[in-house]
């Protein structure tokens, strides 16, 4: 798979952190599993981690492990 943002690089299997706001908060999710690009270390989800993503999201506002919510 090739990197859509520096059209270099390659992206290979990883984990990230995917961070947003949502809703009225700044929400980190760590450990992600993602493609990775080797160049500019950009981040791709798929289907999947975005669903999980949307999961912890939603667990972030019961306050479960593995996410943080940083009020704003
Ligand atoms: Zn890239």
């Amino acid at each position: 798979m090739m990197c859509v943002i520096c059209k270099t690089g390659s992206c290979s299997a990883g984990k990230a952190n995917f961070s947003s706001f949502v809703k009225d908060a700044f929400v980190v999710v760590k450990h992600v599993d993602a493609m990775i690009c080797d160049n500019c270390g950009e981040a791709y989800f798929d289907s999947k981690a975005t669903t999980y993503i949307q999961e912890q999201v939603e667990l972030a506002y019961k306050n479960t492990a593995d996410v943080e919510v940083m009020k704003v």
